[in-house]
């Protein structure tokens, strides 16, 4: 293999850059969008709305990822929202001959698809430009070697045509990503560092207090990759270099896309690196077939995105990679049952410990960090180039401390914590976006194992690098009950796992847990989060749903089953006007809830028990809305437009969830 690299010839870009095509401003103003693609150009400086908070659900919508080829280049922006309509159609950006996209603030959150850079790509895009970027898309961007920027100047000598010197998207970064811009991107950059064409700086060893996190980053710190050194005694944030990673997965959304990479650079014959430390899982789309419209079907989008487990098997086989995969089809009519598990629920399950450092090809990726992991979601680049070298390039972010001090009310919980937090100005408004989110104070140390995975998971919706809880007992009894571990073994493993005191906060916030009501985020963003008594009138809905990686753990089965055993005590059931669908994250979860009894309880209140997979949560199973006067309540994560169908989506806590579902209104359980 490395011979084969050693081999490559490697080219960097030009020290001055000139670029040919037009510039698409990406508006709140449908027509003014149609207008550019139509040819019309835009002079800048101007007082366009840009769009804010344009995710890669809206750059490539989840139906856009079953391709995983440069077909993508004839779709970016289709899921984009002016106004109230979606503008953009089905080759219009690439036809139109634009070499920059320029759009507002939070460019690129969400989903950690590099699909989304990708089509942008494919479709002609060079530079992106916007007031500030999230993490995971900028830097799929310069994996793939797209140029970014948050310099609005940049605009008018683009589209003249300008020679621009390459520094102006290299500046103010370290210098392995400096290096990555200008070899073109990642993969070419890790030929040239096994080439020894570039130098991996070192990071800054002088004795300092470090966080939790930093403590597990310096552990896995590549010193030299060549000579398998691992472990540095003190990293700092802006430390720029590659950590070696303990688990890598990726799921069907990902997997063909590096597979193809994979095959393309380095070859169909060549192992992968560790196989044994390496997931796939099938956990996306197993119920496709039964929330895609006839409309999609008859485009043939079914075959499409059928070929996205068809490779991954094919791959997973020929690289001897376990994969978790989706339930065996029941019967002669092929019904769609499921998955064995969705990815990052597994990977804390069974594989996560503390102090490991894991990388997986999904936003939601920090839920390991519940038992202290550092977890993080990275691209298909990312992904492919960790399958050659086992490590993962890395900035040290800075850190954000948030504290929950106090009790909380009962009818409190993670998930309310979290809406609280996603409607805190310094979040809302991007400051956490990059950083490490460290969870702290009594009322997080108070939660369960599952109710802090919550909060690290949606780590993702702060826009973070990643989320992370210190481990402590509660750790050590999680470890003992579902993986039957040694309390002694996983008390070493959570040995020096805390912050030092004196550590660095860029920020510390400090919320008062007794002070919470139940929250929901009203649809269109996690960030539009309100206390459900000021919503202002009842919100009718018609459907609950009460499960993915978020809303699918042991802990939110209790949570729903509370709620409805109280209501069946009282004569109640799901309202005739809702439809409440309950799926777990994993058939560990589904077990737990046929020994608690709670799947009779499911039955008897007229809730509807699906095989775990991702499903409605990605628009992709029973659950999603079908059109736009539909309501959702959903325990899910994230509610951007076209999330789960054309519907509007409130994100909930289980409780809130599940006593919205009996009383047919957004309602807040109160217990008896
Ligand atoms: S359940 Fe939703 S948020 Fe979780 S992994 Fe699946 S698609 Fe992503």
């Amino acid at each position: 293999m490395i011979e084969k690299l050693e081999q490559l010839q490697l080219e960097t870009l030009p020290e001055m850059v000139r670029f040919q095509g037009r510039i698409l401003f990406l508006v709140d103003d449908p027509q003014l969008i149609r207008r550019q693609l139509q040819g019309e150009d835009i002079s800048w400086p101007t007082d366009l709305p840009l769009r804010d908070n344009i995710s890669t659900d809206e750059i490539t919508p989840a139906y856009i990822c079953y391709y995983f080829d440069e077909t993508l280049g004839e779709f970016p922006y289709l899921g984009l929202k002016a106004g109230d309509e979606f503008p953009v159609s089905r080759g219009s950006v690439k036809a139109g001959g634009f070499v920059c996209s320029v759009s507002g603030k939070r460019r690129g959150k969400g989903s950690s698809r590099e699909q989304s850079p990708y089509a942008e790509m494919c479709a002609g895009i060079r530079v992106v430009i916007a007031s500030n970027i999230e993490r995971i898309y900028r830097e799929n961007c310069q994996n793939l070697g797209i140029l970014t920027s948050t310099d609005f100047s940049l605009i008018d000598r683009i589209a003249s045509g300008a020679e621009i010197p390459l520094t102006e998207f290299t500046q103010g970064e370290g210098a392995i990503t400096r290096d990555i811009i200008e070899h073109g991107g990642l993969f070419r950059y890790n030929v040239a560092r096994i080439q020894g064409k570039v130098r991996v700086p070192a990071p800054s060893e002088s004795s300092r207090p470090m966080t939790l996190a930093e403590k597990v980053v310096a552990r896995h710190w590549v010193r030299d990759l060549a000579k398998n050194m691992v472990g540095v005694p003190y990293v700092a944030p802006g430390d720029e270099g590659f950590v070696r990673t303990d688990i890598r997965f990726s799921h069907e959304y990902v997997t063909p896309m590096s597979a193809i990479f994979w095959e393309q650079y380095v070859g169909a014959d060549v192992r992968i690196a560790d196989p044994d430390s390496v997931f796939f899982f099938r956990d996306h789309l197993t119920f496709l077939d039964v929330a895609m419209t006839d409309e999609r079907k008859a485009q043939g989008l079914l075959d499409v995105a059928l070929q996205l487990k068809r490779k991954q098997e094919q791959f997973a086989t020929a690289q001897g990679v376990k994969l978790y995969g989706e339930l065996p089809r029941s019967g002669r009519t092929g019904a769609a049952r499921g998955s064995e598990a969705i990815c990052h629920s597994k990977i804390l399950e069974q594989h996560a410990q503390p102090g490991h450092l894991i990388i997986g090809s999904d936003s939601h990726t920090p839920h390991a960090g519940a038992i202290g992991s550092i977890a993080f979601g990275v691209g298909t680049t990312a992904i492919f180039n960790s399958w050659l070298t086992k490590d993962v390039r890395i900035r040290v972010p800075p850190s954000v401390l948030i504290r929950v001090n106090g009790r909380k009310p009962e009818n409190v919980t993670a998930k309310d914590f979290m809406l609280q937090i996603l409607r805190h100005p310094y979040v809302k408004n991007g400051h956490a976006i990059g950083k490490i989110v460290e969870y702290a104070g009594e009322a997080v140390t108070d939660l369960s194992v599952d109710e802090r995975a919550t909060m690290t998971n949606m780590a993702a919706e702060v826009g973070a690098f990643t989320g992370i809880v210190g481990p402590d007992e509660a750790v050590v009894e999680y470890l003992r009950r579902e993986r039957g571990l040694d309390p002694a073994e996983a008390r070493q493993l959570i040995s020096g796992l805390y912050s030092d005191d004196g550590a660095e906060y860029e920020e510390i916030i400090e919320l008062r847990a007794n002070e919470l009501r139940p929250l929901v985020a009203l649809p269109g963003d996690p960030g539009n989060g309100l206390f459900i008594e000021e919503l202002g009138g009842p919100v009718k809905i018609d459907i609950a749903y009460a499960g993915s990686c978020t809303g699918g753990k042991k802990s939110d089965m209790d949570m729903y089953a509370r709620v409805f055993k109280a209501a069946l005590e009282k004569g109640q059931t799901v309202s005739p006007d809702v439809q409440c669908f309950i799926q777990c994250g994993s058939q560990e979860v589904k077990q737990y809830c046929e020994q608690q009894g709670y799947l009779e309880v499911f039955t008897a209140v007229g809730a509807k028990f699906i095989e775990p997979s991702c499903g409605a949560c990605i628009n992709a199973g029973p659950g999603v809305s079908y059109d736009s006067g539909t309501v959702t309540i959903s325990a899910i994560n994230r509610n951007f437009p076209g999330r789960s169908g054309p519907g509007q989506l409130y994100l909930a806590s289980p409780y809130t969830t599940a006593a919205s579902a009996i009383a047919g209104i957004i309602t807040a359980w109160v217990s008896s």
